[in-house]
């Protein structure tokens, strides 16, 4: 399995102290840690190479677009994209939705169309929607969830009609961990001829992915859930689809040519992405991606399973407990509340004993509204964590519980 310890030593920040006690980081959920190789590459960007890309004739403006283009590659490698102008650097999943959104629904979608999202989405995968809704009057069909927080397939399968454009749904929970069917959401969604988007966001760091074998149109996710830096993500389309959409803005190297009656776009992947390009942002993404494959998506994948159901065994024994997100297929997140404890207070008392985790809505108000609560508790893992670290934090779940 994995040699954890020796992986710590690439995060730095994990040998903090807060209030005195080691930091416990579970919010990974939210962002995940940067490894010292990451933040070494961004250095050395700025340190060697910085210029702008695309551009200039000079050797540093073509050693540094060379590192942006390579990274584009790596990316569509680590998805097992077909060509690398599938992939669209964006500034995260937020953007990448909102590109979508926008430019599919300006080629495809008019009035009285349906989009099919879920009861689970997070805010980035609904507002982009509810945008479209109030400029082009589209539809928004939810799909229900069971009481374990899993999607109910068969209420899915019968919503499709004649009018239904696209279906955008999440990969894995960031609420309830749930990881969602997603090859047969698209298999279904393709028997009716119409294309679907994943948002990979608490996916991509935990799961392989592979776009191809998914037969995904679309799929989004952000750099800094993947032990990247922050600003920069990605948008995975199938070209058929890109090339059939207008860009999202306008500006310098989306473009061809310009003149005052006339412009002509850029080609794929330049289309969408005017303006200068964070560079720097892509070329540490893709050593986030080296790093990441280096120690294996199975590996992570089954380290993290077991963290998992480690925290789950501790946790179902504390007097009170209630877990929002029991699905038989669960990535390492867990939301809870204890009795009648306010998530917040929760919280705040676990942060004074240095343990990091997430409290509110997490950006998913709808699921909260579904389940009649404010928000919860999560505690969300990666691979630098350890079942120390969770015997830590159940006992001390246990402490604030005893409080009240
Ligand atoms: N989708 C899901 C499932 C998420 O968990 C998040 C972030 O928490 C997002 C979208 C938005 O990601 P970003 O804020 O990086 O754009």
């Amino acid at each position: 399995m994995l040699d954890t310890q020796k992986i710590r030593m690439d995060f730095p920040i994990l040998n903090r102290k807060i209030y005195g006690k080691d930091l416990i980081y579970f919010d990974n959920g939210a962002t995940t840690q940067k490894p010292l190789c990451v933040i070494e590459k961004m250095n050395e960007c700025y340190l060697n190479q910085n210029s702008n890309i695309h551009r200039g004739v000079h050797h540093l403006s073509q050693e540094a677009t060379m590192a942006h283009e390579e990274a584009r590659k790596s990316v569509q490698k680590f998805i097992n994209a077909a060509h690398d102008h599938e992939i669209i650097f964006t500034r995260g999943t937020t953007e990448s939705i909102n590109l979508v959104a926008f430019a599919f629904g300006e080629a495809f979608l008019k009035e009285g169309d349906e989009v099919i999202i879920s009861t689970m989405e997070h805010h980035s995968n609904i507002v982009p929607w509810q945008m479209l809704q109030d400029r082009k009057g589209i539809k928004l069909r939810i799909i229900p969830i069971n009481e374990k927080g899993e999607l109910d397939m068969e209420a899915y399968k019968n919503m499709f009609n004649e009018r239904t454009k696209l279906v955008s749904v999440m990969h894995v929970s960031n609420v309830l961990g749930t990881i969602n069917p997603v090859e047969e959401i698209i298999r279904i969604a393709h028997t009716h001829d119409v294309p679907v988007l994943i948002d990979g966001a608490q996916a991509i760091a935990h799961t392989k992915v592979d776009v191809q074998a998914l037969d995904a149109d679309f799929y989004v996710f952000s750099g800094h859930k993947i032990y990247g830096p922050n600003g920069i993500g990605v948008l995975y389309g199938k070209e058929k689809w890109l090339n059939a959409m207008p860009p999202y803005q306008g500006g310098g190297e989306m473009i061809a040519t310009v003149s005052f009656d006339k412009t002509v776009y850029n080609e794929l992947p330049f289309k969408f992405e005017a303006g200068t390009p964070d560079y720097v942002g892509s070329v540490a993404l893709a050593k986030a991606l080296e790093y990441v494959s280096a120690i294996g998506l199975e590996n992570i994948e089954a380290y993290e399973t077991e963290l998992l159901h480690y925290a789950m065994e501790g946790l179902s024994k504390i007097d009170g407990i209630r877990f929002y997100g029991t699905a038989d297929h669960k990535g390492a997140v867990i939301s809870f509340l204890v009795r009648d404890i306010h998530h917040y207070d929760m919280g705040m008392l676990l942060d004074k004993l240095g343990i990091a985790v997430r409290t509110g809505h997490h950006c998913a108000q709808p699921l909260m509204q579904h389940y009649g609560i404010e928000g919860t508790v999560r505690a969300s893992f990666s691979f630098y964590n350890t079942k120390e670290e969770i015997d830590t934090f159940i006992k001390a779940v246990e402490r604030v519980s005893n409080m009240f």
